[in-house]
């Protein structure tokens, strides 16, 4: 009888290691998401954007450029005309 007890006991002590073990990994995964996200992209002072081309690059040939106005690591509204230090040649 002390056996089984002792058996159930470890057996939710198991079960309640596991349960907060998942719920914290969840909430750090949402931290580290939020996190990520408002550290992923820099301000357009940052990068010397301008809302004009520069000779023949422009928002809109760029790599990092995201249909209709914004950037993968820019932060703000981005023009397709516009311009910044970390233009990256669109392939093809
Ligand atoms: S040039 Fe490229 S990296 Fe710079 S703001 Fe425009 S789309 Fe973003």
């Amino acid at each position: 009888m002390a056996n089984t007890s002792v058996i159930q006991s470890t057996a939710l002590s198991r079960r309640t290691i596991v349960t907060r073990s998942v719920a914290g990994a969840a909430g750090v995964a949402v931290l580290f998401g939020l996190i990520t996200e408002a550290a992923a992209k820099m301000s357009q002072k940052s990068v010397d954007y301008q809302d004009t081309p520069k000779n023949d690059q422009d928002c809109s040939n760029c790599s990092l450029f995201q249909e209709p106005n914004s950037c993968t690591i820019v932060d703000g509204e981005i023009s397709p005309k516009g311009w910044c230090k970390f233009w990256a040649k669109k392939p093809g």
